[in-house]
């Protein structure tokens, strides 16, 4: 199945300049959206994973579906103030200004193993707060997926010291 048939490439949005590529048309289509979930779960099958991690708000949705086909739990990485109980943050540079991510202290135990799920790869800012996260509560980041990289924005060299999985390139 070629999953760039379901994509759309969104012209001058959220900017003039940019080209967004929209996963709802993908997430749209029952078959696209169990056919790209099917390619992480196995990708992760052979890495021992005890958790997913997601990104919101699109990482949930491609991350939550590969937990639930694992057995296993799913872990949300959140802005700030949307989580309840104690966190962890990290804050990255943004090219005008800066992000920040949090996730619960008690998700992960030392020594689980994670795959970090997200809809998109672009400069892997946020992809390197969620692996510094995990890391810093002993976890094991045993790979991570995407459905799209975008290649000019280099976000791979970021993550060189993990499996990555992309699903298309652009
Ligand atoms: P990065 O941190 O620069 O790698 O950006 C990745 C994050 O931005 C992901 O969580 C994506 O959901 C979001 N993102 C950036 N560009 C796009 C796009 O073209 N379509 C959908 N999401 C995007």
């Amino acid at each position: 199945m070629d999953l760039k048939n379901y994509v759309a490439s969104v012209k001058d949005f959220p900017k003039k300049g940019i080209i967004f590529r929209d996963i709802t048309t993908l997430m749209n289509d029952g078959e696209a959206y169990k056919y790209a979930t099917e390619q992480i779960v196995q990708f992760a099958k052979d890495k021992q994973v005890d958790l997913v991690v997601g990104p919101e708000a699109r990482g949930f949705i491609f991350g939550c579906p590969v937990s639930y086909a694992l057995g296993i739990g799913f872990v949300p990485v959140r802005k700030p103030k949307k989580l309840p109980r104690e966190t962890i943050e990290y804050s990255y540079d943004l090219e005008y200004g800066s992000n920040t991510l949090c996730m619960h202290k008690d998700a992960i135990k030392p020594g689980q193993r994670v795959l970090i799920v997200d809809d998109l790869l672009a400069t892997g800012g946020t992809m390197e707060a969620t692996i510094k996260m995990v890391e810093q509560l002993g976890g094991v980041v045993a790979g991570l997926a995407f459905l799209i990289e975008l290649e000019d924005l280099k976000g791979r060299e970021k993550l060189k010291d993990y499996p990555v999985l992309t699903l298309m390139k652009y």
